[in-house]
């Protein structure tokens, strides 16, 4: 039986709106109080399966003799490569399964091997070897074009032949739920004569999905489409951390570096490429037709549903801000990584990359509030009256996300993260 199959039950019990059923198992790291220990597992229902405990039990033969998980990422896992990846996800599908009995009826190992994810802490899943960003939703980036070149230049004139994209970094991915602090940096308002240094005033999230690769290729190599296809592990949800005031100043000549280099937060389950699988779906007609380096065969996108949520210090509970779709996006995952190769760069196991702000058509569809505001001319109005353009300190911004199926959904969980106040400016 295909571990997505939708008629497959846990005997752990799931409940419908779970991010976590039988049919997703995503990877991520975790310790708890008992054992300090990160160590790689799955998430099942409010359970997470510790991966490490069941190797030690001898359950996954496929992962091999050496104990993957009994690590603080991902990493070695990936490094076994996808035919492995696909014989374990099978083997844990087959171990959860409420008709298998080998764990649902081993009451000692149950007891080891499922931690309660409120015990738990959630760290970064994997380590990040290197993080590109790229800027590939058609809304996003007329919009922004708009707010920050005028209508006359919405879309540069390069956009429409590749992914656009620039080499960020891995040094500041981190975990859902860490805190963020607003950078302090350069920047000069429109109407300012000089340049000043101070915290950033335009605060700014992106709304966005990361990629995970599980394979790395040659230096002065070009990726078939198969062999991009084989290096995907999975994906996150991903909030680009964005100075705006900084970004503005600084981009001219050779794109964002410290507006955008200060925190980039992915949720704690890398969701499996083979767990979206069934969730493949048609991306906008591409015109003009792409290289033929950078094509690709049909249903390119995934469907998946994604909101923006936003919590003052003032607010009880968060609101909704967005609501957009990952299957909006003009440049698919798959053409990202191609186009990253097609010089010869060379990609490595734990690479990431980000898809770029995901944006819609409409109001309600907007990935970053430099769209939300208008590049803060224009600040939305929260459920209790209270207004935004920028974030201010105190808020916390959360990204969720899932793909509907019938009857269960393969979620994400969420990446959150609170802004903390700048550092005082040296003087
Ligand atoms: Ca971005």
């Amino acid at each position: 039986m295909s571990p997505n199959d939708p008629a497959l039950k846990s005997f752990v019990p799931v409940a419908p709106d779970s991010d976590f059923p039988i049919q997703n198992l995503p990877y991520g790291v975790f310790s708890t109080a008992a054992d300090a220990r990160p160590r790689v597992g799955v998430a099942i229902g409010d359970f997470i399966l510790d991966l490490s405990a069941i190797h030690s039990a001898g359950l996954l033969p496929a992962a091999g003799a050496a104990n993957v998980f009994a690590s603080p990422s991902v990493n070695d896992f990936m490094a076994l490569g996808p035919a492995i990846w696909k014989a374990v996800r099978a083997e844990i599908s087959d171990l959860l399964n409420a008709a298998s009995a080998t764990l649902r009826d081993n009451a000692a190992l149950r007891a080891s091997a499922l931690v309660a994810r409120k015990n738990a802490t959630l760290h970064l899943p994997l380590k990040v070897a290197a993080f590109s960003d790229f800027f590939s939703s058609k809304q996003h980036a007329t919009n922004a074009g708009k707010i920050i070149r005028g209508e006359a230049s919405a879309l540069a004139p390069n956009w429409l032949t590749m992914p656009i994209g620039y080499n960020s970094r891995a040094s500041t991915v981190v975990a859902s739920g860490t805190p963020v602090r607003r950078p302090l940096g350069q920047r000069k308002p429109r109407n300012a004569e000089h340049p000043s240094f101070g915290p950033c005033a335009n605060l700014d999230c992106e709304l966005e999905m990361g990629v995970v690769l599980g394979a790395g290729s040659q230096m002065g190599e070009m990726l078939t489409e198969s062999q991009a296809e084989s290096m995907i592990f999975g994906f996150t949800l991903l909030n680009d951390w964005s100075a705006r005031d900084i970004q503005a100043w600084e981009y001219v000549p050779l794109g964002p570096f410290l507006a955008k280099a200060f925190a980039t937060t992915i949720s704690p389950w890398i969701v499996t490429a083979e767990a979206l699988e069934p969730f493949r779906v048609e991306g906008p007609k591409q015109e003009p037709a792409p290289f033929p380096y950078l094509r690709q065969g049909p249903k390119r996108n995934y469907d998946v549903a994604l909101e923006l949520l936003l919590k003052t210090p003032a607010m009880d509970a968060p609101a909704r801000i967005s609501k957009t779709n990952f299957s909006f996006m003009y440049w698919s995952s798959l053409q990202q990584l191609m186009h990253h190769a097609c010089t010869g760069c060379a990609m490595s196991v734990g690479d990431l990359l980000g898809s770029g702000t995901i944006s819609g058509d409409n109001r309600d569809q907007l990935g970053s509030l430099l769209e939300l505001s208008w590049g803060g001319s224009n600040p939305f109005e929260l459920p209790n009256g209270e207004k935004r353009a920028f974030l201010q300190d105190g808020d916390s911004l959360a990204i969720r996300g899932y793909a509907q199926g019938d009857g269960y959904r393969i979620g994400f969980g969420e990446a959150e993260g609170t802004i903390t106040p700048a550092l005082t400016v040296p003087v």
